[in-house]
Formats: structure tokens, sequence, C-alpha cells
């Protein structure tokens, strides 16, 4: 039997029908350019248009697309988050979102462990669900905050707990869906009964199915041949080609064995290529007790190995590696840089190992073992190790973490893949080999041939880290894949590597699969014989070869359909940011790998991306910008390669927020790139009404505070301020800012340093008030006209914590230009507030800001803002430009501004922080802050974006999605708070959001710790 290929060109056969089909559909149906290049690529090095992408909403739409697809003969690529890093879910077919309507849990039945759900729930979604009854779904991914079961089940993923609950196929006891002749079928575990009364069914395709199975395993030839060519029992991680090994290690077919038959131990893994999932019924397992991690240092990666023998006697729950060169990427990441705390000094490779026991004091009494243990040099037991590499040393660090640093450690763990993408160049980390896996004893020797083969044959070094424990490690080798060079290197080490893993009868995929990159060797690995075989199953459940084609069986060539084209020379563009700190603005776009961390919901916590947490659309994540951008600068045409209305389409809703910047692993900087965008759309198109007068805010209001009173009639009257809402383009429904009675830098000059701030009581000062010498206030265009009452409480609190306040007179920081594409404008404003500030501002004498987005404009626009002659003064003046919660902890911690300075009245604080503080500095200064008085406590808001970002939530046709976001966490947590609970808010547009969602007033903190004053 063969399999047939696809229609050679189902574009024309099937694409005439697809309006048809589309009407048929209660989901969608999308053909146009822009949808199908967003699902032209994953996680991989791959990128093929597809002919459409469907979002089924029913099961009776996926019933449609099977019989579509099988009328048609056109592939059918069943698609959960796209995080496969081996180009699964990149191909010409029809691309089926399973996620985005698909994705609720049916049932869970805490007493049978069991619950089912449809593909597209998020494996971490749903452990939330579970917690409450005390249960978990076990398997794991490092992508687990957004990888669907799903696709899960097609990749038969698993993570660091695999050593103690392997992988999704263990856990996967049914599977509803459909077949290629669009029946639908269930699969479960059978008894050798139930497997002949199913052998004996009617003529259908299922049937035939379990007939064909009987006929081929039922063989004993075919199960030594299986026996034979497949990987070593003893490698407990192995994703190549079909798992015929595991779908006969059964009752049926092996008397001894005390295993159902169930055709999901093959359909996991099987990658979408056999069968249409739409309903999964999962085991699950108690959650585990609480434990604590060790994280041991080595001074070299084989030394770690050894000691993962050693690690695993003592049965932990998981035993990672992370080597140097990702504990160096972490230190350039904004997120990352914070989670490396427990490093101690240089090592070569840290052991993470996770010991979980019923009592704290078995958890304790196992690590000290295991210290001792790690401790020695050369266990007896390691003596006869095979190694060839150098005798193993005994660590020399071994901290124990606890509590929230376990969950620390584990986000900089799983954050490895990314973090190492954000090497700048060309020559990145690549997939290739990177989950091979061999027996955990084999481990060293394996490593040692691999690195050696690098080393003497390619001159390149790797990367290494991850499951240690499982027999598995990441290995990515470090090339640039644009050249033809790079790309035969690719091949070649690809086919290397393959003859090394089979040396060791390893698995040249150990959780990631095979996707197209490693398709090609499954004959090779598993000999031709046991192929045919693979092939014979491709045959019997897909003859037409509908369902995902061109992976498992007939893969095309791993160096096809790549998303860098070989040899094509990456243009050029002109900015005005400057981006040669990631060498240019494609590469700056190209950073992002397609990893999907932006595909978190708010329920997994963190900021990006806010557009996607509320419209759960693919279109609306940071990778689908940067995907977009990456493809219009890459194949540039015309005089404005950035006139692009696709780019257009991806960034509208865009907020701006700056989640990106730290919490993507690649740090992809979405915000600077729309900006970039928006000013040479601008250039093409003009500038519109709303961008200037948004820009113009500082000029406008200094006119209005001319007639505070008349101006804040006119926004307060119904009529008028519908008007001039509507002339702006401004939501009806949004409140407008109102001005202060008087501008602070007016308030200023009247009062100076010498404003209401002493008590009466207070003795006339015989000495210098403000002992502790001078700072700058960034008198911000946002706290001059609206919030002047906060910068007068941020002059008085500094002056009565005994600082001398100077208010320079500088512009406005540009934020507002920054936020509407007017960069030319923004650079400009950048370029003065350097040169006057540069002379005055020093490290004792800090700029210190109200407004977070405008003062962190200095730290992180000014300096790829100003001409090159500037630059260095930017950089210096980023340095002493603190948010004005920064400065006062700072303070503290230096014991200049004490306890004593505040009441002790009892006050509850709930604080929702500003996006751009949280990426580009940290929430904790401002708890601090908040925290001076004895007895106020602070409960941070476990919010992300506001949904107001700017004027984004003004503007008419963004309203909805503005308020849709705040009520994903933020208004729930606001409303929910007692009425005598303090809302903390430092940002403007942040405590407006607050103001018109929920109707409650949110406070500056600055305001919260000016009546806090003693
Ligand atoms: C940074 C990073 C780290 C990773 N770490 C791990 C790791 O630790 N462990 C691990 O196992 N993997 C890992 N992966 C790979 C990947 O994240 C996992 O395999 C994940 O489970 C895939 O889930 P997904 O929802 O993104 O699936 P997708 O990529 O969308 O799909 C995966 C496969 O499932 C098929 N599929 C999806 N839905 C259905 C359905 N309804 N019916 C039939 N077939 C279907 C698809 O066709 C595809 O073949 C990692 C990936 C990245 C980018
Ligand atoms: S934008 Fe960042 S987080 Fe999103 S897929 Fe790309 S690399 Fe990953
Ligand atoms: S800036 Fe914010 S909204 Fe825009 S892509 Fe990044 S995380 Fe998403």
């Amino acid at each position: 039997m063969s399999v047939a290929p696809p229609s050679a060109r189902p574009e024309t056969a099937a694409g005439s029908d697809l309006p048809a089909l589309a009407a048929r559909l209660a989901g969608e149906l999308h053909f146009d350019r822009l949808m199908r290049q967003l699902y032209a690529t994953d996680a991989s090095e791959y990128q093929e248009l597809p002919l459409a992408v469907a979002l089924p909403r029913s099961e009776q739409d996926v019933r449609e697309l099977v019989h579509h697809a099988a009328r048609h003969r056109v592939g059918l690529i069943p698609r959960g988050a796209g995080t496969s890093l081996a180009g699964q879910v990149v191909g010409g077919g029809i691309v089926v979102d399973v996620g985005r309507h698909l994705n609720h849990i049916l049932a869970i039945d805490p007493d049978a462990r069991r619950a089912r759900v449809q593909p597209g729930v998020v494996r971490n979604e749903l452990n939330l669900a579970l917690a409450p009854h005390g249960l978990f779904f076990a398997p794991e991914t490092s992508t687990a905050n957004r990888a669907m079961i799903g696709g899960m089940a097609g990749n038969n993923s698993c993570g660091a707990n695999s050593i103690v609950y392997g992988t999704t196929r263990e856990h996967l006891v049914s599977v509803r869906g459909f077949l290629s002749d669009g029946t639908e079928t269930t699969f479960g575990p059978l008894t050798p009964e139930e497997f002949a009364a199913k052998c004996a069914g009617p003529d259908t395709l299922e049937t035939r199915i379990y007939r064909a199975v009987r006929d081929l395993l039922g063989n004993t030839k075919n199960r030594d041949l299986i026996r034979t060519c497949f990987p070593k029992p003893e490698v407990t991680r192995r994703n190549t080609g079909y798992a015929l090994d595991r779908l006969m290690d059964c009752r049926v077919f092996d008397p001894a064995s005390a295993r159902p038959f169930n055709l999901c131990q093959l359909l996991a893994g099987s990658e979408g290529t056999l069968f249409l999932g739409v309903e999964y019924e999962l085991n699950l397992e108690p959650l585990p007790p609480p434990g604590a991690l060790m994280c041991a240092h080595f001074a070299t990666i084989n030394d770690a190995l050894h000691a993962t023998l050693v690690a695993l006697r003592h049965r932990p729950h998981g035993c990672e590696l992370i080597d140097r060169h990702i504990l160096e990427c972490t230190k350039a990441n904004l997120e990352h840089a914070k989670n490396r705390f427990f490093v101690q000094g240089d090592p070569g490779a840290v052991l993470v190992i996770e010991i979980r026991r019923p009592t704290r004091a078995e958890v304790e009494a196992t690590m000290r073992a295991l210290e001792s243990d790690l401790r020695k040099v050369r266990p007896p037991h390691l003596a006869a190790s095979p190694s060839p590499g150098p005798a193993p040393q005994p660590g020399y660090a071994f901290p124990v973490l606890w509590g929230d640093d376990v969950n620390r450690v584990w986000d900089l763990r799983r954050a490895g893949q990314g973090l190492m993408n954000n090497v700048e160049g060309d020559a990145k980390p690549r997939e290739i080999v990177e989950d091979t896996a061999v027996a955990v004893a084999d481990l060293p020797a394996y490593i040692a041939d691999f690195d050696a083969l690098m080393r003497n044959k390619y001159g390149i070094s790797c990367v290494y880290y991850a499951h240690a424990g499982a027999g598995e490690l990441h290995t990515r080798p470090l090339f640039n894949l644009k050249t033809p060079e790079g790309r035969r290197m690719f091949r070649s080490i690809a086919t290397d590597v393959a003859a090394l893993v089979k040396r060791y009868r390893g698995s040249l995929s150990g959780e990631h699969g095979d996707g197209r990159l490693r398709g090609e060797f499954i004959r090779f690995m598993v000999g031709d014989e046991c192929y045919a075989l693979m092939r014979w199953v491709k045959a019997i459940f897909d003859p037409h070869g509908i369902f995902n084609p061109g992976k498992i069986i007939d893969t095309p060539p791993m160096d096809t359909s790549l998303r860098h084209a070989p040899g094509h020379a990456a243009p050029e563009h002109a900015t005005v940011f400057n981006f040669a700190a990631s060498q240019g603005v494609l590469r700056a776009a190209e950073k992002c790998t397609g990893v999907g961390e932006c595909r978190k919901t708010h329920l997994m916590g963190g900021t990006m991306c806010p557009s996607y947490m509320a419209t759960r659309n693919e279109k609306d994540t940071t990778r689908a910008r940067a995907n977009v951008l990456r493809d219009v600068l890459t194949h540039a045409r015309g005089a404005n390669p950035w006139d692009s209305p696709a780019v257009a389409a991806v960034m509208d809703l865009c907020l701006s927020c700056k989640g990106c910047k730290s919490e993507c692993p690649s740090n992809v900087d979405v915000a600077r790139l729309k900006a970039e965008w928006q000013q040479h759309y601008h250039d093409a198109h003009g500038v519109p009404l709303r961008s200037r007068l948004v820009a113009g805010f500082a000029r406008s209001m200094r006119f209005a505070s001319a007639l505070p009173w008349l101006y804040n009639w006119a926004v307060t009257a119904p009529d008028v301020s519908r008007f001039i809402k509507r002339f702006a383009g401004f939501a009806p429904r949004r409140s407008l800012p109102r001005l202060h009675a008087t501008t602070l830098r007016a308030w200023f000059a009247r009062h100076g340093n010498g404003g209401p701030v002493a008590r009466e009581a207070d003795p006339p000062r015989a000495v210098d008030p403000f002992p502790h010498g001078r700072v700058f206030l960034f008198c911000d265009e946002f706290t001059n006209y609206t919030d002047a009452d906060v910068g007068i409480k941020a002059v008085q609190l500094l002056n009565r914590l005994g600082y001398r306040v100077e208010i320079p007179p500088h512009v406005e920081s540009g934020r507002a230009h920054l936020s509407k594409g007017l960069v030319r404008d923004a650079r400009r404003l950048a370029m003065w507030n350097v040169e006057m500030l540069r002379e005055v501002v020093s490290a004792p004498s800090p700029l210190i800001g109200i407004e977070p987005s405008a003062i962190l404009s200095f730290r992180d626009e000014y300096p790829d803002l100003v001409p090159d002659h500037f630059i260095a003064a930017a950089r210096e003046l980023a340095q002493h430009a603190l948010l004005i919660d920064e400065f006062i902890a700072r303070e503290a911690d230096a014991g200049r501004i004490r306890r004593e300075a505040f009441t002790t009245r009892p006050a509850m604080i709930k604080l929702h922080g500003h996006c751009h503080q949280k990426a580009l500095s940290s929430l904790q200064p401002t708890v601090r802050m908040l925290g001076l008085p004895a007895n106020y406590q602070v409960a941070v808001i476990p919010s992300g974006c506001c949904g107001m970002a700017g004027s984004f939530g003004y503007e008419e046709e963004h309203f909805a999605l503005s308020q849709q976001i705040g009520e994903l966490v933020l208004f729930p947590a606001v409303r929910s708070a007692p009425a005598d609970t303090l809302i903390a808010a430092p940002g403007t547009s942040c405590r407006h959001q607050i103001r018109d969602g929920t109707g409650r007033t949110a406070l500056h903190p600055v305001e919260i710790l000016h009546a806090a004053l003693a």
C-alpha cells in the first residue's frame, strides 16, 4: 500500500471552493494573505504559506473541514499554539487552529482522576482548574503556559518531571475525533476480546484500521524487527516516527503484558498525520508534595552529567542542566537577570535537582545526603564510567532553594531556548538536533562524542541544557543559516548526529518530534523495513494523505522551505531609532523565533501580550507583529517598504506596553518597532489628525491652562465633550482628563521649596532643612497639567524628607509623540532634554520622575534616539534618571529616609503597576516605598496592562478592547477591594482607566506617602 501525496497543486483544486467551504462553517475560514502569512511559521526554522486558515467553532466544522479535504485532496494541518520546533504545523494545506474556539474543559471526574477536554485547552490552565481537586495533568513542557492538549498529544510532549511521570502518551486515556474519511471515532483502551470485536466490525475505515494493526503487529517477524530497530528500552524519551513499539506492548500481542490495547499509544506523537482529535480523556495525578531545589554548581558539563547519575539515586522529581552559555544570556535579559540570583561564581554547568517529599524534614534529609554524595570526588560507582572525557570532579556549591525561589529558577530554566536566540547577529543557536535522547548512563559519553564532533569537524561550540536526568540534553550548534555554507552545515550536522545517535541506539527526537526537520531521517534511524511498516500505518489511516502531509512519512528535504532564503542578503533600512545594538531593524524583528510566550493568557500572569490576552487571536500576538514586519522588511519593495497595510493591520491593537521587551525571552521590542514603522507610514500617508492632537497634548494643555475652568467645563459638559470626542475620534463613553487649577511649574514658581511643607507645630529650622541634598524633578507634561496635585505632593514629600527640589527648564518627554509614531519629533525633544540636563544631573543629584512612561523614556528610548554625538551623554543621563519610587526606596535603603517619618496607623494598599515600569524597572521599589510606614501592607495586583496605554483606550475603535483588557484582572481586583483599601497606581493612564472602569479613585504612591507623613 502506498500513500497518495496530496494534490501537487491543491491551491487550484481546493482554492476555488474555499468560499463555499467558508459558508458552511460556523467558525471562520481565512484565505487572505495576512492570515496565511501569520500561520506560515511556528517556532521552527520553516516557513510555508498555507492555503487557508480555519478557526472551527464546533465539531461539525471540523467534520466539514475533513470532508472538504478528502473531497479536494487538500492537506489539513491541525494546530494548537504553534510552538512546535520542527515545523510540524508548517505546510501548504489548510491550517486548522483548534485553539481559538475548541478550548473548553468538558468534565473533571476527581474520583476517577480523569478529565475530558477539547484540544485547545492550555496545559497550565487545565491545571489551574484541577488544583482545587488536588489533582494535575502531569506531563509538561517548557511551553506549558500556552501549549495545548491537542498539540501536546500530537507531539507526545513531556518536560522536566518526565523521570517521574513519563510523557503525554502515558496519560492519554482515550481520544475522540475524525478519521480521514470524515467518520467520527473514539480510540481508547481495549481488552483482547474488545479488540477482536473491533476487528470483526462492519467494513468501515475504523474496522480496517484495527484489522491492519492486528495483521501488522500480530506478525512475530514485524514485532522482532520493531524491537531491534527502535531505540533501546532504557531510552525513555523516544519520539522517532510512529510509536509501534509502544502500541505492541499490550496483552493483545503479548500475553505477558498487563496493558490493554490502545491506539492512543500510536496517536500520541503522530503529529496530526493520522487523525484530527476533538476530545481528549486524560489521566490525572495527585498533586505532588511541595519540595525544594538544589542548584548544584560544577566546573564543567562533563562533571554535571556524571553527577546526574548520582542525583538519580535520590529519586528526584526533576534533574535538569543549565550550562554557562544560558547563564550568560540571562544577564542581558531584563526579566531573567532577576532570576539568576542563585548563581555562585562562574559555573560551567548547574544541575537543578528537585526533591519532593511529604515533609520538609524529609526533603532536608535527602538534600543533605545528596550534597554529601555530590561533594565526593569520583564516587566509586563512577570509577568504571565509560566516558571518554576527563575524570569527573565534584561540584563546588549546592544552594538549596525553597518557596517562590523554586519557581524563579524553573522560569529561568524554561526560558533557555528563547534566551539563546537573543544572540545578536545572524549566527544563532539552531534547532537541528536539539533534543536527541540516549540512555542516561550513555549521556556523558554521548555528549563528549557530540562535542568532539562539533568542535573537530565543524569548529563550532554548542549550548547544552535541560533534561539530563532523562538522558536528553538540548544541544544547539551556533551558526549562520542565512548563508549557503550554513545551509550545507545544517544538513551535514543533522546527518552526522543521526549516525551518532544511532550508534548509541538513542532517539533522534526525545520530545520535540520529527516534523519537517527530522522526518527525513526516520528511515535511516529505524531502517527500511521498519519505515515500511510506518508507511503502512499512514496508508491505512489516511490513504489520500490529507492529514498534515509531509510529516513523519514522505517528509520533504529538511533544508527546503526555510524561513531565511540562503544567500539572500538582509536588506538594510534607514531608521530614526538607532538599531545598531541588534544590527539593524530587520534583525530586531528577526529576534522573534516564534516560541509563542506571547500567547499566554491573563491566567498565567505577566503583561505580554494584552491584546492577545483579550482577543485570543494569533493576529494580536507579539509574534504576529514581528513575523509580518520581518516579512515586509525582508522582501522590501518600492521606495518605502514600511508602507504596508499588513503591518498596519497587526500593529493596530499593539498597546505599546513594552511587555514584550522584558517578558519575551528574545526581548523583541515591538513597541519600538511599532513607533519606527508608524513614522515611516506617516511619511507615506501623512499624520492623522488624532495623532497630531495626542502628540500635541502638552501644547494644547499649555493654552488650556490659561483658563482651566473653561477647559474643564468643556470636557465635562455633555454636549460639548461629546463634540470634542467625536472631533478627536475618542470613545463617547470615555471621560476626558481634567486640568488642575494650577500647573506644577506655576505652583513651584510661587512656592519653590518653601511651600506649605512644615507643620505648624514644627519649630523654626535652625539647621539646613534639606540635609540630604538636591534632586531634579522632571516635570513631565502629564503631571504638570492634569496631575499637578501629585507633583505638588511630590515636592512637599521630598522637602519633608530632607531634599531640596529643583525643576529644570526642560521640555516635554516625547512619550506622546512616541506613542503616535512621531519619532522624529520625539528625537528633537530628546536632544533638547539631554542637552539641557546633561550638565546638572548626576548620581548625587538625580533626575526623578513621577509619571513612569515619561521618566523611563530617558532610560529606554533616548540613548537610541539621539544623534551619535549625544549618545554618551544620553547614556550617562539614563543612569541617573529614576522613578521617584526608585529614588525613595534607594534613599530608604541608605538610611536617609526612615520609618519614623511616617504614621504608624495601619493601611491596606492594592498596587497596580505601570507596564513600562514593570518592563524596564520593577515594582519592588514601589512596594518598598509604600511599605515604609510601619503598618502599611502592600499587595500587588497580578494585573498586566490596564488597557488604557496612553491614548489607546480613549480611541473609539479601541475603547471596547481597552475595557476588555481592564476586565481581565485589574477591574475585578479593584472592585473586590474593601472600601478602606487604598488603590495605588503610579501611571496617570492607569488611574484614569481605574476610575472609568470601576468608579474607584486610584492614587499615585506619592500621594499615599505624602498623606502618611507623621
Ligand atoms: C521554547 C520552547 C520550549 C519547548 N520545550 C518543550 C519541552 O520542554 N517539552 C516538549 O515536549 N516540547 C517542548 N517544546 C515543543 C512544543 O512546545 C510542545 O511540543 C508543545 O506541546 C506543542 O504544543 P502546541 O499547542 O504549540 O502544538 P502545535 O505546535 O500547534 O502542534 C503540535 C502537533 O500536534 C498536532 N495537533 C494539534 N492539535 C491536534 C489535534 N486536535 N488533532 C491532531 N493533531 C493535533 C499538530 O498538527 C502538530 O503536529 C518546546 C517548544 C519551544 C518553542
Ligand atoms: S515575540 Fe517573543 S515571545 Fe512571542 S513568539 Fe516571538 S520570540 Fe516568542
Ligand atoms: S508592546 Fe505590548 S501590546 Fe505591543 S506587542 Fe509588545 S506586549 Fe504586545
